[in-house]
């Protein structure tokens, strides 16, 4: 994710769950430079059972969204420069532009502006989980979640390709979505996959 440019200095994390506990990045450390000292232990809640180390700010929105959806057990948090362009933008990524990411993520919304690190940015992110697997959090990046940490890094970089190519149709000021009639089939290959 560093290398690619998805979490420039100390920004995004990441939290795995397992069982009943989730493991989440530190607060303000560099993902490029993670360590074993780096990943913290919490609970569903978000407490730190043995009281120790300083996890991610947005853990809130981490252990908000694994409450809502139970069969996920991965989630990222990243500022792409595309997609934070989108999100600034105002624009989502509803529009059925790419296959694959049809197939992959389905629409993503654009949730409006929250102050970083509060609870009202963790509960509004994660009412949009119930729904889709990544939301798009308007000036500044991006939030997905998957089964598991490899499937949701691709989500990610299918994201940011999407973003890329959102906004070049838009400064070409034109786009041509994949034909409506089209979707139900993607939609079919999706459930396949997810079965
Ligand atoms: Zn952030």
């Amino acid at each position: 994710m560093y290398d690619k440019g998805f979490v420039p200095g100390c920004s995004g994390n990441i939290s795995v769950r397992v069982q009943n506990e989730i493991l989440i990045t530190a607060s303000g450390c560099c993902l490029g430079e993670l360590t074993e000292k780096d990943i913290l232990t919490i609970d569903p809640d978000g407490n730190l059972p043995d009281n120790h180390g300083n996890p991610s700010s947005e853990r809130f929105m981490h252990t908000e969204i694994y409450k809502r959806r139970t069969e996920i057990n991965c989630i990222i948090h990243a500022h792409p420069p595309k997609s934070t362009t989108l999100s600034v933008a105002g624009l989502d990524l509803k529009t059925p532009l790419i296959a694959e990411a049809v197939v992959n993520l389905g629409e993503i919304p654009l949730v409006e502006y929250e102050t970083p690190s509060t609870f009202e940015l963790a509960s509004s992110i994660a009412d949009q989980f119930i729904n889709h697997d990544a939301v798009l959090m308007a000036n500044h990046g991006i939030t997905v979640c998957g089964k598991g940490i490899k499937k949701t890094f691709y989500r990610l970089e299918t994201i940011e390709f999407s973003s890329e190519v959102c906004l070049m149709t838009e400064l070409l000021s034109r786009k041509n979505p994949i034909p409506r009639a089209k979707i139900a089939e993607l939609i079919k290959i999706r459930e396949k996959l997810e079965s």
